[in-house]
């Protein structure tokens, strides 16, 4: 749904024209005066730390590169600091809220931006941006993303992964260590495995948490995902899943028995993919994960019908 002619009583008339220094964005209400009027009191439980620092969220936003004209889809808009960043960048923006409260101060932003902003009222873990999108767009997500849900949700988005032109997310700086780690580091695991088998990954810069308010107790970082085009090596998304897990379930133990949890003769699927016996999760790169789910895939693979029927 896109808001349009929203009254506000008290307000000076905008300008209609957009500018990208000096668009409507400055004829808007600070944040913090938004946030006062709607009573908008931050809750934990939704993960609100809310950024109000407009050089900032500007920054975030060309981070993506250049947005004009693009579909961007950001979760979590809050009272609408880093979307008025992404308007003021020409961006037309799908924002995807669970709470209620700020649906106020989104319809005067999308009063403010005629035909730029769509507001979806929802949990972003049950919505597929793709399907909020038209037809034939690459969206970019960029989000200031709750920190309780960060994680599902990237791995959620990674299933779709080439479908989209990047993802710019703002997240707790230990999720973003742990998507850039490399092997053999301890930050290395799931979601670095599945993350880098779709997409090359950047860390940006680090946001202190006296930038969001209220502050919440880790330092953030931005980073950007960009899908590879086609994924590092090939491998059975669902079957790499399930390796991934099962290695990673037991990170402190050799492959030989964390394995065994996939029901499967550990020993020749290790030597079929060409992996030491007695490697542990943490030293697999990419490539070797992938060499894993194929063998697990051929080794697990039904026989055909007619390989069971002896000869006449
Ligand atoms: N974008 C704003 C900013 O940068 O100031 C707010 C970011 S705040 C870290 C996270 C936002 O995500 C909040 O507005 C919160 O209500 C919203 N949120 C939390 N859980 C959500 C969910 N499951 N689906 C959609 N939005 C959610």
């Amino acid at each position: 749904m896109t808001w349009r002619n929203t009254e506000t009583p008290g307000w000076n008339p905008l300008p209609k024209s957009r500018d990208k220094e000096n668009g409507p964005a400055t004829h808007l209400p600070p944040l913090r005066e938004v946030i006062a009027r709607y009573g908008l009191s931050a809750q934990k439980s939704l993960g609100q730390n809310f950024l109000f620092d407009l050089n900032l969220t500007r920054r975030i936003a060309r981070s993506a590169g250049d947005i004009s004209g693009k579909t961007v889809i950001e979760i979590g808009p809050g009272p609408g600091g880093l979307t008025r960043a992404l308007l003021q960048e020409g961006a037309r923006v799908i924002a995807i809220e669970r709470d209620t409260r700020f649906q106020g101060a989104m319809e005067e932003l999308a009063d403010t931006y005629p035909g730029q902003l769509t507001l979806v009222i929802g949990d972003a873990l049950e919505q597929d941006p793709l399907k909020l999108c038209p037809a034939g767009e690459t969206p970019e997500i960029i989000a200031n993303l709750p920190f309780n849900i960060a994680t599902p949700l990237i791995f959620k988005w990674l299933d779709n992964a080439q479908q989209y032109a990047g993802m710019t997310l703002t997240l707790q700086r230990e999720v973003a260590e742990r998507i850039a780690a490399a092997p053999r580091s301890k930050e290395y695991g799931r979601l670095s495995v599945m993350t880098q088998w779709q997409c090359s990954t950047s860390a940006l810069f680090k946001i202190p948490p006296r930038a969001f308010i209220p502050p919440p107790k880790v330092t953030s970082m931005v980073i950007r995902l960009v899908p590879r085009g086609q994924p590092l090596a090939t491998a059975d998304p669902d079957t790499l899943r399930r390796a991934v897990k099962a290695a990673f379930g037991q990170r402190r133990k050799m492959l030989r028995s964390s394995l065994k949890t996939l029901n499967v003769d550990t020993a020749p699927l290790l030597e079929a993919a060409d992996i030491p016996p007695t490697a542990r999760a943490e030293e697999l790169t990419v490539e070797q994960f992938c060499a894993l789910a194929r063998a697990l895939d051929e080794q697990t693979e039904p026989v055909a019908v007619t390989d069971l029927r002896a000869d006449p």
